[in-house]
């Protein structure tokens, strides 16, 4: 692996993470992608570690990373199960909506427990009728006196039921269709809220995917993120810090692929010689080592570029008791949209051509579920698919890139 300039503490969380990757996750990886439960025990060690907060700041109980921390964290995990790790991005998921879009009261109040891991956070957007099209989000959130009551389904929450809290879009005002939806932060054990079916899947299995129930479910007010109406809003601008994360789990379910591919074809004899000695191989094996750089490189930069107006925007809105999102908007910061969209889109892409490749370059016991490669060209179809397809992500970055034309902002000096 290159250098990519990581300073010596983010070397540092690099090397914990792929430590209790290879030693807690790679062990019980296969029964929890059988069984289908959810790995408390190898939670536990992640707590132990501090890995659920490397990017908070410190004031709310985090190491005061970034994104690049997260990214690094969620890499090594998945290098060892895709499944496993996810519970570490999706309370990143629950946790930067109330960074980006929380008041200082709201930050103090669900931050603390996500960085410690106390408490594991999910975000639900997904409605049966709601997937790509998130305006025709159809919950809807009633104001009455101080609480909304909120009633609806929600789909295919991942770390749905074990976590603890998790940020939601419902409509407040059906008349206005995607200007009528909120995010609130609903606490599970809240009366009205339940869980209905747990979903079986291909792969990241290790995860649980839950429908969620709402029935007159009574939310405080003080749990609205932003204001009434913004909620798409707060999805767009969490989506464009939190995608990266799917980048992260992509690259690292790829990186695991390859090394256990790489491990079988350099002992593996076929015609008197190693399956790693023919030229044919040597291709498959350059060509992924080479899409895998490719796509950590993209990784770390948009990461990189994205920390550093985000860093000073937190400790400004600290200071200053206001909410992050309006200090970067009072800095006049990059909005990440196109970017996040393709370090997600290259990233699983590339993870999904190099776990098939693997298992190409294994042969029959490539495509076995009692050795470890089929497992990961399974995890990586997810990264396709969730916080929005790879269809959307390219729409997105079409839109940004006219967008950007007609403003004449690529007429301006690269300066970074
Ligand atoms: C395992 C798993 C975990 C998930 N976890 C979560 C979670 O934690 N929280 C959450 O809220 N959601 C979650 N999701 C939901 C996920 O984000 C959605 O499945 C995804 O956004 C796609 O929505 P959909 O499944 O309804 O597909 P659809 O929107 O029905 O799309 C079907 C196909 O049409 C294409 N398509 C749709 N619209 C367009 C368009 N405008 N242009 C081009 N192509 C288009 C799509 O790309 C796709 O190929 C999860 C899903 C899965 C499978």
């Amino acid at each position: 692996m290159m250098d990519h300039g990581l300073t010596e503490e983010q070397k540092d969380i690099v090397r914990l993470a792929y430590e209790i990757g290879q030693k807690k996750i790679k062990p019980v990886r296969e029964h929890y992608d059988q069984t289908e439960e959810f790995p408390h025990e190898v939670v536990e060690e992640f707590k132990k570690s501090d890995l659920f907060g490397v990017y908070l700041p410190e004031q709310y109980g985090g190491f005061g990373g970034g994104d690049l921390e997260l990214a690094l964290v969620v890499e090594q995990l998945s290098r060892a199960c895709g499944g496993i790790a996810l519970c570490v991005a999706t309370s990143a998921l629950c946790a930067i909506p109330v960074l980006l879009f929380g008041t200082e009261e709201q930050r103090k109040k669900w931050l603390p427990d996500l960085a410690s891991g106390r408490k594991l956070g999910a975000f639900t957007i997904t409605e049966p009728e709601a997937g790509s099209d998130a305006t025709s989000t159809r919950a809807t959130a009633k104001l009455d006196g101080n609480h909304y009551v909120i009633n609806g389904v929600k789909n295919f929450c991942s770390t749905g039921k074990v976590a603890d809290n998790y940020v939601l879009f419902a409509s407040t005002n059906p008349n206005r269709g995607a200007r009528g939806i909120t995010a609130f932060v609903v606490e599970k054990g809240t009366p009205g809220f339940g869980f209905g079916k747990k979903e079986t899947k291909m792969g990241i299995r290790a995860s649980p995917t839950y429908e969620l129930v709402f029935q007159n479910c009574r939310v405080p007010k003080e749990n609205v993120l932003a204001k009434e109406g913004y909620g798409l809003f707060v999805a767009q601008g969490t989506f464009d810090y939190s995608r990266p994360g799917v980048g992260a789990q992509a690259l690292g379910i790829a990186q695991g692929a390859l090394d256990e591919t790489l491990a079988y074809i350099r002992v593996r004899k076929q015609f008197g010689t190693t399956i790693s000695s023919f030229q044919a191989i040597q291709h498959m094996m350059a060509d992924c080592a080479t899409q895998i750089e490719a796509a950590r490189a993209l990784l770390y930069s948009v990461c990189r570029a994205m920390d550093k107006e985000l860093k000073a925007a937190i400790q400004k809105a600290i200071q200053n008791k206001t909410l992050v999102h309006d200090e970067l908007d009072n800095m006049r910061a990059q909005r990440w949209t196109k970017e996040s969209a393709m370090v997600k889109l290259f990233c699983s892409d590339m993870a999904m051509k190099v776990t098939t490749d693997c298992v190409q370059m294994c042969g029959g016991i490539g495509y076995m579920r009692d050795f470890p490669v089929e497992k990961y060209m399974r995890d990586a179809k997810i990264t396709q698919i969730y916080e929005g397809t790879n269809q959307i992500q390219r729409n997105e970055i079409a839109m940004m890139m006219i967008k950007e034309k007609a403003s004449k902002k690529n007429l301006e000096p690269v300066t970074a």
